[in-house]
């Protein structure tokens, strides 16, 4: 397989590695990688968004011919690039020392990646999962292949009225200027595209390729010439409103996933579905074997003891469900492949607990897979619950839906200058062995003082990139002083600072601690000793309830008598993730119980030393420990759930944070806060990383799938 030549024409031979360095994401966790780009320009860097493909292609070459000859540049350059070789063409893989040696790859499938704000293909926490999910496997060295959409569009970006209410603003990614290459066909060297296996009226899609150090993740884009305008729009965005187009979205997902592989010729062992969007990939897989000459039940069989799948939400929404008829229309053809007739075709989608619903993807999900798993271990019980009609004979305690608590992919998160300090009192080596607890034991040795102070630069460079932002839609659009305000420009980087950013799905609750606003009010203009909240989300552009909450917050936060204390940060993504995550005193998180599966900003906030403030759901269950932050909503809390909650959470407010804070020492060091700090990320980096989770994954479902595999 080729890949595209002389992006670069101008970049000079000594340097010739920059191409494939920026031709693979391993360099956006690497900051010594990114070092390379930043200090080529620092200006050009920003402003590229921190993509260095289109930063080299619109660096002047005369940047790049003194780089080529300044001995220190090249040092570091010969350094980064031996790292990156290493990575990608060593013999070993995690299996070659294990039981089970030299084996396929795992396919891996996902309606969604978050891997950096240069890429768009995510919307939320299941495509954070699914980049940090496979960045580990190329650390680890496991051998996966991954599958996914190009969403030229990809969420949506947005922007907030003056009124407060979110308008989407479509922005397309320059697929020439970014971490993707084409792949291209051995004949001709042309672009490769597929045409999606037995759906009528057919379906090309052209392949792209995202390269993450040694793994590959293959992307579909049916944005191309041959299609009609109805299929080249169908990938413009994720999750795509219209149910119909959603639908062939996860046909091509599973279905077009499974031809690519085919046609790459990647044989890959096991097949881990991501979330049930992906599932019609089963059918690939069974059908496969039935076209062999199989009968149809052994290759249930087979399909099943080798396939892993993984749901993520208790959100009745989030469980794709299609009509029957239009799942009629698009399969007709394709059933009769199966060796099926119609009804035991719509049997495999139907959801005993909700038969007349229509095709139900996570029901198909879990009828053809033998292992399958909740996120954490409180989802696993929900799970379990949801889905006991699929096993009636069994108690839920039964059921078999295990669990796998997130993880996150912990150089991806940790932030560079925390990274240092930790390389001074950690070892050098800690990064490499981050998933042992005992290297965390001696988070105790680094000094408080130094401890704080790195959090608060975190915190200025936070505030300061706010205030940056407010700045400059000030000067863009001249928008209301209310608005700058409510943008975040009156912050100060010595209040106690909270931060609450995620999807506004309206179980999420953003508006939980506005619910008594005189009693926020005081602690917001507390003369001594305040609080200022940072807010920050989007809301899907259907669901009109989410947008009311957004508002309600964003005008919250513009009116003059909160005092600049509230902000809202507008199209919230992986940068300002990473910002918010370093930079903020406390991570709020307030679901309605029992809906959040696990959760994962609260991880990449705990390992930077920010303390979670948390409803007792999703992975907090497992992470609090009564002295690494703060829990609340357990117990019995009547018919007024929000009322309660609100309640409880103003009480941990105004009689242990607050107070916690403001508590310093004579050198100015709030030390119990400190204390508390080194116990948070102590207690949970090595236990919510990804390395953890991925090891997870191979001991409870991949190894005994391979072992099943080779008989
Ligand atoms: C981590 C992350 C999420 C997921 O956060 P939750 O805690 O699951 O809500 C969503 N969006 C971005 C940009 C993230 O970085």
């Amino acid at each position: 397989m080729k890949i595209k030549q002389g992006v670069f024409p101008h970049l000079p031979e000594r340097l010739s590695g920059l191409e494939a360095l920026s031709m693979n994401l391993w360099w956006s966790w690497h900051p010594a990688a990114r070092m390379l780009f930043k200090t080529l320009d620092r200006q050009a860097w920003k402003e590229s968004g921190h993509n260095p493909v289109k930063m080299l292609k619109e660096i002047p070459v005369e940047i790049l011919a003194s780089a080529a000859e300044n001995p220190e540049y090249l040092h570091q350059y010969d350094l980064v690039m031996e790292q990156l070789n290493q990575n990608i063409h060593s013999a070993e893989n995690y299996f070659s020392r294990s039981i089970v040696s030299n084996r396929k790859p795992v396919a891996f499938f996902s309606a969604e990646y978050g891997l950096h704000h240069s890429l768009p293909f995510y919307a939320g926490g299941l495509g954070f999962l699914a980049g940090d999910f496979v960045k580990e496997c190329c650390d680890m060295k496991v051998p996966i292949v991954a599958i996914g959409f190009m969403y030229p569009e990809g969420y949506f970006r947005q922007r907030i009225r003056d009124d407060g209410w979110q308008e989407n603003m479509d922005q397309a990614l320059d697929r020439d200027a970014a971490s993707i290459s084409r792949v291209l066909k051995k004949e001709d060297g042309e672009h490769l595209a597929i045409k999606v296996p037995l759906i009528e009226p057919p379906i090309h899609v052209a392949v792209w390729r995202i390269s993450i150090g040694c793994v590959s993740l293959y992307l579909m884009d049916t944005d191309i010439e041959m299609n009609d305008p109805w299929n080249r729009q169908m990938s413009a965005h994720l999750y795509i409103g219209d149910i119909e187009q959603r639908l062939r979205q996860e046909i091509v997902l599973g279905i077009g996933g499974s031809e690519i592989l085919d046609t790459l010729g990647i044989r890959h062992s096991l097949l881990h579905l991501n979330e049930g969007h992906c599932a019609f990939a089963l059918l690939e897989r069974i059908r496969d074997r039935v076209q062999g000459g199989m009968n149809y039940e052994d290759a249930v069989q087979e399909v099943r003891a080798t396939t892993i799948f993984t749901t993520h939400t208790p959100v009745a929404a989030g469980h794709e469900i299609f009509p029957f008829p239009m799942i009629e229309k698009y399969f007709r053809s394709y059933w009769p492949s199966l060796g099926l007739d119609r009804d035991s075709f719509l049997q495999l989608g139907i959801h005993p607990g909700e038969p007349h619903a229509g095709f139900n993807m996570t029901a198909l999900a879990l009828k053809l897979s033998a292992y399958h798993n909740g996120v954490s271990r409180r989802h696993q019980e929900v799970a379990r619950q949801m889905w006991q009609s699929l096993w009636p004979d069994l108690p839920p305690e039964n059921v078999p839906i295990d669990y796998v608590t997130n993880g996150i992919h912990v150089p991806t998160w940790i932030e560079p200058k925390m990274e240092l300090l930790f390389n001074r009192y950690l070892g050098p080596q800690w990064l490499q062995e981050h998933d042992n607890p005992a290297v965390w034991d001696r988070i105790d040795e680094i000094p408080d003082k130094e401890l704080w102070q790195t959090h608060y630069w975190l915190k200025m460079k936070l505030i300061n990139a706010i205030r940056e932002r407010a700045r400059r839609r000030w000067l863009e659009d001249r928008t209301s002083t209310t608005t700058v305000l409510a943008m975040g420009a009156m912050l100060d980087p010595s209040i106690l600072t909270i931060g609450f950013a995620r999807r506004f799905a309206t179980y999420k609750r953003a508006e939980l601690i506005l619910y008594n606003m005189e009693r926020l009010k005081k602690l917001l203009k507390s003369r001594w000793r305040p609080i200022q909240i940072i807010f920050a989300g989007k809301a899907h552009p259907a669901d009109d309830p989410g947008k009311r909450i957004l508002q309600r917050v964003f005008n919250t936060a513009r009116d003059p008598e909160m005092g600049g204390r509230i902000a809202f940060l507008e199209d919230y993504g992986e940068q300002f993730a990473q910002y918010l995550v370093h930079g903020v005193d406390v991570w709020l998180n307030n679901p309605l119980p029992p809906l959040e599966a696990c959760g994962t900003s609260g991880m990449k906030a705990a390992l930077n030393g920010v303390l979670h403030l948390s409803i007792l759901d999703g992975w907090w269950v497992e992470g609090f420990n009564g002295k690494n932050g703060w829990a609340f909503g357990e117990g019995e809390t009547g018919a007024d759930r929000d009322g309660a909650d609100a309640e409880a959470l103003y009480q941990i407010l105004e009689e242990k944070i607050i107070p916690l804070y403001y508590k310093v020492s004579s050198d100015g060091i709030p030390t119990e806060w400190v204390k508390m700090m080194k116990e948070t990320i102590k207690s949970n980096a090595s236990r919510f990383s990804a390395r953890r989770m991925v090891k997870d994954y191979i001991e409870k479902f991949y190894l005994p799938a391979l072992s099943k595999e080779e008989l």
